[in-house]
């Protein structure tokens, strides 16, 4: 078994951050669960199965005060934090012209400043473990939508935060990557369940013609988590199937 990390995982209720808790939690580590909604963590605790090996830490990213809490009592449960996975994220389909000065405040402070707090009161503590930061940007933080202006903002926001943070960081020995993925079946993209023209779309545009199953991801967060990883750092790896190595032109032959 490979040496027990202690590692919080944001928005872990559901999605690609379940399937990373899920994931670390079977590698033997001692995993933080961290949310909004309560019973959702509970759930993914007891999928996990394993109490000793799990805190959660209800919460919102966008919350200095209860960040810092979250820090605390995982201090106080396990002494170190080696990993953060900063996956908490939210999207609110808006084009430039429509989209609200709200929502943008919304977006950003899930977004870019729930990376950013989480990361910072952690720090002391990565510094100590020589840990590293994972956090999950997007595609839609590698090129723009259509109809998706602010979520777009944001994710570059998180690319560009990992790099800039990956460059000051390295002194202390952390590593700070990003994954970008493309279309995964989460509660986020629930929405387009039944709209086959859309889908039909994504698979068009896809080179490996499908969306992203959550722990694909959660696959590559525990590289990039891991000690073969470890002279990778200000990467932002895209799990896309291949979108991104497109120009955007349609096949030519
Ligand atoms: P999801 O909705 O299943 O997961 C997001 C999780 O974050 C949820 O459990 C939600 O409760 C939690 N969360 C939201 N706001 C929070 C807050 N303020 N504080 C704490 N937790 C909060 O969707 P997902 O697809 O698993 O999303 C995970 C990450 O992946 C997000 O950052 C998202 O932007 C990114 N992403 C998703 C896709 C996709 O197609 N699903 C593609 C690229 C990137």
């Amino acid at each position: 078994m490979t040496e027990c990390k202690t590692i919080i995982i944001t928005g872990s209720g559901s999605g690609i951050g379940k399937a990373a808790a899920l994931r670390f939690a079977k590698d033997g580590h001692n995993v933080v669960l961290n949310g909004r909604t309560l019973d959702k963590l509970e759930a993914v605790r007891d999928e996990i199965g394993r109490d000793d090996q799990v805190l959660i830490c209800q919460g919102d990213v966008s919350d200095n005060e209860a960040v810092n809490r979250m820090t605390e009592e995982t201090i106080n449960r396990f002494g170190a934090i080696d990993v953060v996975v900063n996956n908490a994220g939210i999207a609110i389909p808006d084009d430039f012209e429509s989209s609200s000065h709200n929502d943008f405040d919304t977006i950003i402070n899930v977004n870019v400043k729930g990376v950013y707090n989480v990361s910072k009161s952690t720090l002391p503590h990565l510094k100590t473990a020589k840990g590293n930061i994972i956090n999950v940007s997007s595609v839609s933080g590698l090129g723009g939508d259509w109809g998706m202006c602010i979520y777009n903002t944001s994710k570059g926001a998180v690319s560009n935060m990992t790099r800039a943070m990956a460059l000051d960081l390295a002194k202390d020995g952390i590593r700070v990557n990003a994954v970008a993925p493309s279309l995964t079946s989460t509660e986020m993209t629930s929405g387009m369940k039944g709209n086959d023209s859309l889908i039909k779309k994504f698979e068009e545009r896809i080179p490996m013609a499908r969306a992203a199953q959550p722990d694909e991801v959660a696959d590559v967060i525990a590289f990039l988590a891991s000690h073969d990883a470890r002279f990778v750092t200000g990467t932002i790896i895209p799990v896309d199937g291949g979108l991104s190595a497109s120009n955007g032109q349609p096949p030519l032959g």
